[in-house]
């Protein structure tokens, strides 16, 4: 076996942009100093899963966790590490891990039990031959059940989830605690998330906004659960940010409380809890909805505005809760202006000497003036945490793409320019902003040092596009999740700047199971067609006039969030909706076995067909929602009547009994197949040449027992020309992994996979977009597609591919 000596600073860190801890900040709890015995009572391994072993490599003990998948029904590989552990003051966990071959596995999750709940993290394997850190971030998880806190965590657990039918392992090595030593505290409103699913995405996502801007700002920062909040873990930290938190518990309050009187300075976002008023010198002023959507639109400075703040910051926001001075104390610094570029008058952020009060979430999008507003929010309440923060920002003007030094990254730029003007006189631009960042920093002016430092890293990225080269005949798409298309464009302009920047096809989202864009004689038309227009014309138009694709997309099954409350309740009285195992109705979706609901479905994609002049018809959500779906009393007939016998105990056979089991994967399968099928057949004959593609899931062997989706079949059969699986991750070798197995299930049929640019943490990350559209080039697919066009992503990405990568 071929050993390496462990080199932790050339190994690639999974989230390149995040900060990531040195060895000696490490607070190591499990380096694998025990015996075979002892691990294996420590370790244990879940149903399917063998015996963890102990072994050697790269000069250090390590777990060896064989994945057993060949000839194995487990979906996943799955070790669970007991015994109790503090995560409270740490950013999260990190490990060393090697895998020889990671090809049979899709992705890993790392999961942290708490209470009655679970925290839960992802990471892809990475491609390595020796040892890599993994960092799970606790920001970055989400929650599944009700856990109880990051001080009550008991056991965690590594899975690896099966992508084939063939043996692997993992190596793991040194566990330990990292960061957590930051001065700015997060605190993420657990309380709220444990009530529902809806609540806990939506307290994740703010959070995480925040903590993105915090650290793209330069600033240290550790994520703090409300329950685990004490007033000695806000000790010595500078600032406590409340990112949305609806509900504070009266004993966290007090601690705030404690923390403001002792000095502690606070950020709060949306809801400011009762109470603070004295300290704080602000008040919770009305909660105002927007009168029509563009209403808020942006928030610009006041006449007395806080240092160095954006002129402008984008935000749409949809309403309000109007912060105000509760004494001569604080200010309003800020106000919203609408999208037609006046003021509303609305008073947007207030901020006193002890307090800031932003009257809404932070949305993700503008990024770049979001992190601009948060740095000047942080140097208003703590001017000296900007000093660290230009360190760091001058530290990250070389931090683009594969880089880290200045001096090599402007010479290695230079030489790829090739003479070409637009990358010289970007590499030019970052040079001289590089400079004038560190005489900057020399004089002590650091909000100054920090804009330009921000400037001039972005010079290096826009260096970085223009010397790539573009791939000619390629397929590149864009996926556009608004019927509306571009926020803040028309069609024609969305197009245009596609067609510029040398995009080829949009595959615009016109209908649902339960309503349309346009007027249509099946689905219920969405009331916004008779004042804004048909979408699908109005884009189809645009597409013509630039040359670009169109590919209708429709979301399957899924009746949608703007579904005609009418029709869903006349689809569910009908029973036509579906319901889960344990009997959950499910108002919104469709049941796939119901005659009438495949009729629906295909009779409204080919319409589409008949009425416009398409280039293609794109399938999503062509599929069940998942396991436990869909087993209603018309399911049920339906099922027995195709084996011709009684389920005696339903559902719980369609599980118990392996032979049933069987019988009724394949039913669910045939369900989703037949409408396919049908609409590629039906869809030619309407309108020959024609092109029918899919968005599907990463892992077909896995999806098709799963969620019933078998493309690879739909592909061999030639019911699609194209398809695009979503292989959102942010690694390009794991993007490149998987795309590579899906080649192999396409059989032939081309494979556009789908990159997921808008799922990420930093939805312009233009360079990570660069590696995998080369990753996607490495194994030929002849284009790709992205996720999703709008409107951060026709500013700011699109044009930088255009720059070379995709330049027409
Ligand atoms: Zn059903």
């Amino acid at each position: 076996m071929m050993t390496r000596i462990i080199t932790m600073t050339l190994t690639v860190c999974i989230c390149s942009s995040m900060y990531t801890a040195d060895e000696s900040d490490l607070r190591v709890f499990d380096d694998v100093a025990y015996a075979q015995d002892a691990a294996r009572k420590t370790w244990q391994p879940m149903e399917g899963s063998p015996a963890v072993e102990i072994t050697s490599f790269g000069g250090r003990k390590a777990l060896l966790m064989a994945c057993k998948f060949h000839g194995n029904r487990v979906e996943r590989a799955s070790w669970d590490r007991l015994g109790p552990i503090d995560m409270t003051a740490c950013d999260g966990l990190t490990f060393l891990f090697h895998c020889p071959n990671p090809t049979p596995i899709s992705g890993f999750s790392v999961y942290f039990r708490s209470g009655g709940g679970w925290y839960s993290g992802r990471f892809d394997a990475p491609a390595a031959d020796g040892w890599t850190p993994i960092h799970i971030h606790k920001k970055s998880c989400s929650t599944e059940g009700q856990p109880t806190g990051w001080s009550k965590v008991d056991a965690i657990r590594i899975s690896a989830w099966k992508a084939r039918e063939t043996d692997t392992a993992i190596r793991i090595a040194r566990l330990a605690l990292f960061g957590g030593r930051g001065p700015i505290v997060i605190l993420r409103d657990e309380t709220t998330a444990a009530k529902s699913a809806d609540s806990a995405r939506e307290i994740t996502r703010y959070s995480e906004t925040v903590a993105q801007c915090i650290e793209r700002a330069g600033l240290d920062h550790i994520v703090l659960s409300d329950r685990d909040l004490t007033a000695d873990r806000l000790k010595d930290r500078k600032i406590l940010i409340l990112p949305y938190n609806p509900q504070v518990p009266p004993a966290t309050l007090d601690h705030i409380k404690t923390y403001l009187q002792s000095g502690g300075k606070l950020i709060v976002f949306f809801h400011l809890p009762g109470g603070l008023e004295s300290l704080t010198a602000i008040r919770s002023g009305p909660f105002t909805p927007q009168p029509r959507p563009g209403y808020f639109a942006s928030i610009h400075p006041s006449e007395t505005p806080l240092k160095a703040m954006p002129p402008i910051t984008a935000q749409a926001s949809w309403n309000i809760t109007e912060p105000a001075p509760a004494s001569d104390k604080a200010r309003i610094v800020a106000y919203w202006h609408s999208d037609d570029g006046r003021s509303t008058g609305k008073p947007a952020i207030a901020a006193s000497d002890t307090a800031i009060f932003y009257s809404h979430v932070l949305i993700g999008d503008d990024l770049p003036n979001k992190t601009l507003l948060l740095l000047a929010m942080v140097g208003h309440l703590a001017p000296d945490l900007w000093q660290s923060a230009a360190d760091r920002n001058i530290a990250q003007i070389a931090q683009v793409a594969h880089y880290t030094k200045l001096a090599p990254a402007l010479a290695d730029l230079k030489s790829r320019a090739a003479g070409r003007k637009i990358a010289l006189d970007a590499l030019d631009e970052a040079e001289k902003l590089a400079t004038k960042a560190k005489s900057h920093r020399a004089a002590n002016e650091f909000s100054e040092a920090i804009l330009t430092a921000q400037s001039a890293r972005a010079a290096m990225i826009d260096a970085w596009c223009a010397v790539q080269t573009a791939r000619p005949n390629e397929h590149r798409a864009f996926w556009c999740h608004s019927a509306f298309g571009v926020e803040g464009m028309t069609w024609d302009q969305a197009i245009k700047t596609l067609a510029d920047n040398g995009f080829t096809a949009i595959l615009p989202n016109m209908l649902w199971a339960g309503v349309a864009y346009y007027p249509s004689n099946t689905l219920p038309t969405h009331a916004s067609v008779a004042e804004r227009g048909d979408q699908i014309q109005l884009c189809l138009d645009a597409c013509r006039k630039y040359n670009v694709q169109c590919h209708v997309w429709k979301v399957n099954y899924n009746m949608g969030w703007a579904a005609d409350r009418t029709f869903m309740q006349k689809m569910k009285d009908a029973a036509r909706t579906q319901v889960s195992f344990s009997g959950a109705a499910e108002e919104r979706w469709l049941c796939p076995s119901h005659p009438d609901n495949q009729t629906l479905e295909v009779e409204s994609m080919l319409e589409v067909a008949r009425k416009y002049p398409v280039d293609g018809l794109h399938f999503d959500y062509i599929r069940y929602p998942d396991r436990d779906h869909c087993f209603c009393p018309g399911c049920r007939s339906r099922f027995e009547a195709r084996i011709g016998r009684k389920i005696a105990k339903w559902p719980a056979d369609t599980r118990n009994d392996p032979n049933v089991e069987q019988l009724w994967l394949g039913f669910r399968r045939d369900q989703i197949t037949r409408v396919v099928a049908e609409v590629a057949k039906r869809a030619r004959e309407i309108r020959p040449g024609i092109r029918i593609s899919a968005a599907v899931f990463q892992n077909w062997p896995i999806h098709r027992a799963a969620i019933g989706q078998d493309w690879r079949l739909w592909c061999e059969r030639g019911d699609l020309d194209f398809v695009c699986p979503m292989n959102y991750t942010e690694q390009a070798s794991h993007f490149q992994r998987m795309t590579e197995n899906q080649l192999e299930w396409a059989a032939g049929v081309p494979v556009y996979p789908g990159i997921g640019l808008s799922t990420w943490p930093d939805r312009t990350d233009i360079c990570r977009l660069i590696d995998q559209i080369h990753a996607a080039r490495t194994v030929k697919t002849g284009g790709f597609t992205i996720f999703n066009y709008a409107r951060p992503e026709a500013a700011e990405v699109v044009p930088r591919l255009g720059l070379a990568m995709t330049a027409p």
